[in-house]
């Protein structure tokens, strides 16, 4: 926490959790128990929309069906597999990075019962994997597993932030993620994430926000000058 900074009360967050649940409802979707996929998911997703994504991803699978062969195949392969995704250099190289960092059998599903912070914990593994930061470990550990953690993407660090839930011009990785999981009540991460990341994309827009047509404008203190 910074000087002049005071984080939300926990009512406040409350009452914007409450008013985000009235707007856009309880988001359903279970753990999927695929670490691995949702770590090359979170590779492939840099930079371009979930459509070309998933095609990445599909076209990935169909080519490679296991995680060794992608581990192992001639970099071209991966690189060609995934090109509709875009940056398609950069990611193939990180994909076989990542995957020949773990150990050897890619085996993660200790991680459903492990610690998740703390210096041995998941967390700390995750982030110590080329190129995975804190919202990639964070992904892993919520969609994979439902363990505490939440991603902070950029929807959910702006609307955050022009609610007066996280500082203004804090770093991501790690300040917003660590505040972020402060004031979020536990078994509330999958819900103050993708609520949050729904408005961003809906309303509350990087340029233009929609605040006359916002549902948070009478508690939203940035509402019209944002
Ligand atoms: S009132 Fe405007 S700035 Fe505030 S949350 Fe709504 S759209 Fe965003």
């Amino acid at each position: 926490m910074r000087a002049g900074w005071v984080p939300p009360p926990a009512r406040r967050v409350r009452a914007l959790r409450a008013r985000l649940r009235e707007l856009y409802g309880l988001p359903s979707l279970p753990p999927h128990g695929d670490p691995l996929a949702e770590l090359v998911l979170t590779v492939l997703s840099q930079s371009t929309n979930d459509r070309n994504r998933d095609v990445a991803y599909l076209r990935l699978r169909e080519r490679l069906p296991t995680w060794e062969q992608v581990r192992d195949a001639d970099v071209a392969v991966v690189r060609d597999a995934i090109q509709p995704g875009g940056l398609h250099v950069q990611k193939s190289r990180r994909i076989q990075d990542v995957l020949r960092a773990l150990p050897e059998d890619l085996g993660l599903s200790w991680m459903r019962e492990a610690p998740v912070g703390g210096r041995d914990g998941s967390r700390a593994f995750l982030c110590a994997l080329p190129g995975v930061g804190r919202k990639t470990a964070a992904c892993v550990l919520l969609f994979s597993y439902g363990l505490r953690d939440i991603p902070v993407d950029t929807h959910v660090a702006r609307v955050g932030t022009r609610l007066g839930l996280l500082r203004p011009h804090a770093a991501l990785d790690p300040e917003l993620h660590d505040a972020m999981l402060a004031l979020t009540p536990p078994r509330a991460e999958l819900e103050l994430h993708v609520n949050l990341l729904r408005h961003g994309r809906r309303t509350c827009h990087a340029q233009r926000p929609a605040c006359a047509a916002c549902g948070l404008r009478r508690m939203c203190p940035k509402v019209g000058v944002a």
